[in-house]
């Protein structure tokens, strides 16, 4: 099984994913954690290329990178670890580029559908958890927490980041095979319990 969570930032994506795993282990479920951009060292070395800010990646070439840090991940983790009867979780995947570059950034869903495919060979989740907040508690989250987020939330306007969930919500809901749309509202464990209901209904469908 193959589960990726998306989300803006401050959303508590790895807090869900680290307590998703915890329930995996309990129940005896090999797994691997993850996440993009990264998760192989070339792909981590692109991360820090994408990340730093003396690099003032325009979204075209911000999203050629984040597919060829996914091509790498893809190949030599994610790919093997499903072959050989892991469960991966991985904080961010394809969804995020179609957000952030593709709909946020203007490139348009069918460019990033395409690095996709030559990339990755389109390889797609059994399951998405989309968390879901109100964009201001979301950075209440961040600044709380990790003081990088709330610089990246606060170096892009704040319509942008508004985008960014219209975005996500847009590819949940003309997805929902594949998309569960968690509220990311409450103490983590309230999430924790929907996110577990999520997986527990992609287990049995
Ligand atoms: O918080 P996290 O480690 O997921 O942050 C990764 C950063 O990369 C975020 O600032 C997010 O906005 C950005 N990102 C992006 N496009 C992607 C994936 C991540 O802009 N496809």
């Amino acid at each position: 099984r193959f589960i990726t969570f998306e989300g803006g930032e401050g959303v508590g994506k790895s807090t869900q994913i680290a307590l998703l795993a915890k329930a995996l282990a309990e129940r005896g479920i090999d797994h691997v954690v993850t996440r993009e951009p990264g998760g192989t060292p070339g792909a981590e070395a692109l991360r820090a290329l994408l990340l730093s800010p003396d690099n003032d990646w325009g979204d075209r070439a911000e999203a050629l990178l984040f597919a060829a840090a996914r091509s790498d991940h893809v190949e030599k983790l994610i790919r093997p670890a499903i072959e050989s009867g892991k469960w991966v979780l991985c904080d961010r995947y394809l969804d995020s580029s179609r957000a952030y570059q593709g709909g946020a950034g203007g490139l348009g869903d069918e460019d990033i559908l395409e690095l996709h495919l030559i990339g990755s060979m389109g390889l797609l989740p059994d399951l998405t958890i989309l968390l879901e907040l109100d964009p201001s508690e979301a950075a209440r989250r961040a600044d709380d927490r990790d003081a990088g987020a709330a610089d990246r939330i606060g170096a892009k306007a704040s319509d942008y980041h508004a985008d960014v969930r219209a975005c996500f919500r847009a590819l949940a809901d003309a997805d929902p095979d594949r998309f569960a749309i968690v509220s990311a509202d409450g103490t983590a464990d309230d999430v924790h319990a929907r996110v577990l209901h999520a997986v527990d209904s992609m287990a049995a469908a």
